[in-house]
């Protein structure tokens, strides 16, 4: 048996790639790479589209004996943030493994192979009035797969939790090349250990998934947009802080600054800062969650609006995924968040307008996640240092977007970084799957 992981793939592996596939694809060559969308700093040698879940298990078994890293991956819209930069070894795209497998209305639940996209499986669960409620950014690229790998949460994870509060079962190939079943299609469905939930977050490195079972709900007779705007952050922060422990269910809660949201076209109201939910559910219920949120605000001398239309949702979500608009390639310019607790966000918050930038501050925050999201056009190390410690003072970790993916989590008593590195170790000795995830690395 060989020693190490050796990453080239020269066209007598080609060829072997090209036996174990059947019907799948075997693409090489970097610019026929380059429609995957692998950022410049990924560079696999070869990439590999397989059609059937079970050719899975063949590919894994010969890069095991081959000692060749196989890279999962999905619509490519996540790599930096998931994975450290690799060069050679084979990708393994599941773009050809998209077929919805069953959609079982009277059960609440869809079964989808790995390369689904969020946008297909809405298209499918749409006719029966359902919804999988975790939104990703492009969702015409991005995979349930990827979705599940990375333990995605949308906007809407204040009330609706991420993407392994849906799954209810998985389908994945083994790093030592075996098909496994975990979980089911119903909600008890486990006993003993909760092995799909460990494969929510697992970034590859526990196994290829190749398809989905999600339990799924029913699309909201209604849905608002509540902008509550205020004169300064401090009265906005207060209303949200009431909104969260009122008996109102918004889906989400942001605060921005207005001209963030102006800037854009989206109607952000006269005053400096605007607070946004989301109400869904019954009209009847919306409206009188907008009018209780209202009074909230209006106790915090905030005005309140409702949008209904949908175009505002499209021009809100448009704008979430990409708040920075086309600001952002300055040479010392940064971007990223701070991911805390929910009640610490207040804290962070300030801390960043008094400590970090006063003037024009380009801030945000996703009070449901407990982020703080932030734009700097010139940042010294200082304020790099600066985000650093507030980062640790709240107990939340700091990641960097913009120049490039980096994360910073104080490390401390009790983490569990030593349980991923021997589950890893235990499963995947040679470490074949996606060695350079970053999960491995306990960020
Ligand atoms: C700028 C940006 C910011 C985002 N921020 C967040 C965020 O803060 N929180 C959040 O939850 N989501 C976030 N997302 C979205 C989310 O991470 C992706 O939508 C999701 O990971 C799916 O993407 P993908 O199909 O493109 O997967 P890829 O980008 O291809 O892969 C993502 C990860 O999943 C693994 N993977 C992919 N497919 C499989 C498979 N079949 N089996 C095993 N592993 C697989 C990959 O190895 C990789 O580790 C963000 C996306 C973008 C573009």
């Amino acid at each position: 048996m060989k020693k190490g992981v050796d990453p080239r793939v020269d066209q007598s592996r080609v060829s072997q790639l090209m036996s174990i596939l059947n019907d799948g694809e075997v693409i090489t060559g970097q610019q026929q790479l380059a429609p995957f969308g692998f950022p410049p700093e990924y560079r696999p040698d070869a990439l590999v589209l397989p059609r059937e879940g079970k050719d899975l298990c063949a590919l894994v078994r010969w890069a095991q004996a081959e000692r060749v890293a196989l890279w999962p991956v999905g619509g490519c819209t996540a790599v930096q943030s998931c994975i450290g930069p690799f060069t050679g070894g084979v990708a393994v795209s599941s773009r050809k493994l998209n077929r919805i497998l069953e959609v079982r209305p009277d059960n609440l639940s869809v079964e989808v192979e790995s390369g689904v996209t969020a946008h297909q499986l809405q298209g499918a669960l749409q006719p029966y009035r359902l919804t999988l409620p975790v939104r990703p950014p492009r969702p015409r690229e991005s995979t349930l797969g990827g979705q599940v790998a990375r333990n995605a949460a949308g906007p809407k994870a204040l009330r609706d939790g991420g993407i392994r509060d849906y799954l209810l079962g998985a389908n994945f190939v083994s790093p030592t090349g075996e098909l496994i079943r975990a979980g089911g299609k119903n909600i008890k469905n486990v006993s003993g250990y909760d092995v799909t939930r460990l494969m929510a977050g697992s970034y590859g490195t526990l196994g290829m998934l190749t398809s989905l079972v999600f339990r799924v709900r029913p699309l909201p007779e209604r849905e608002g947009l509540l902008i509550m705007s205020f004169d300064g952050y401090e009265p906005a922060l207060d209303a949200a802080r009431s909104i969260l422990l009122s008996p109102y269910d918004a889906a989400f809660l942001h605060l921005w600054p207005a001209h963030l949201l102006a800037e854009r076209g989206f109607p952000a109201g006269e005053k400096g800062w605007v607070l946004v939910a989301c109400l869904e559910g019954l009209a009847e219920l919306v409206r009188e969650q907008a009018a209780a949120l209202a009074e909230i605000a209006a106790q915090n001398a905030g005005a309140c609006r409702v949008l209904f239309e949908e175009k505002y949702f499209d021009e809100y979500y448009r704008l979430y995924d990409a708040p920075w608009g086309d600001r952002g390639t300055g040479e010392r310019a940064v971007y990223g968040l701070i991911a805390a607790t929910r009640k610490s966000v207040a804290d962070v918050f300030n801390g960043w307008v008094t400590g970090v930038q006063a003037i024009d501050p380009l801030i945000w925050a996703d009070l449901g996640r407990g982020q703080v999201h932030f734009f700097l056009e010139e940042a010294a190390e200082e304020t790099l240092f600066a985000l650093r410690r507030l980062a640790a003072e709240h107990h939340g970790a700091l990641r960097l977007d913009y120049p490039e993916v980096s994360y910073y989590r104080p490390a401390g008593p009790g983490s569990a970084i030593w349980m991923v590195q021997r589950l890893k170790q235990a499963l995947d000795p040679a470490g074949i799957l996606a060695p350079a995830a970053r999960a491995l690395k306990g960020v």
